[in-house]
This record gives C-alpha cells, sequence and structure tokens, in this order.
C-alpha cells in the first residue's frame, strides 16, 4: 500500500500497522454505540470524519476495499 517497508506479517508498513490497531480497537465502541455497525459500515463512517489522519484513512480506505472484494 506504500513504499514503507511491511512490519513482519503484516501488510502494512509500521506506521500504517499502527493507525490499523488504532481503527481495529475503536471498533467495539462504534459497535456498541451504534447497534452492531458492521465493520464495512464503521469504515465507511470514519473515512468520512473529518479529524481522522491520513495513515488512518488511508487504512480504512484499503480495509474497505478487502471487505468489498470478499
Ligand atoms: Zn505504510
Amino acid at each position: 500500500m506504500c513504499k514503507r517497508l511491511t512490519a513482519g506479517e503484516s501488510v502494512y508498513c509500521t506506521y500504517h500497522d499502527k493507525a490499523y490497531i488504532q481503527i481495529k480497537n475503536k471498533y467495539p465502541d462504534w459497535k456498541y454505540a451504534f447497534e452492531n455497525m458492521s465493520w464495512e459500515r464503521y469504515l465507511e463512517t470514519i473515512i468520512g470524519l473529518k479529524e481522522i489522519g491520513d495513515l488512518a484513512k488511508a487504512v480504512a480506505t484499503e480495509e474497505l476495499r478487502l471487505v468489498r472484494n470478499r
């Protein structure tokens, strides 16, 4: 996804992987707050947030692509 080296098993580099972990860790809160929000819907929602960072946005966009291709 980016030109940096990936971190071990992850498809993401250490920077994007950190963002991915943050996204993943926040999902249960959102899922709880928004009545079983799906992972896909969650990703769409956070991509639309003004306060999302570039790294998180890139990761969320990639994850959304993956979930739609499944
Ligand atoms: Zn990266």
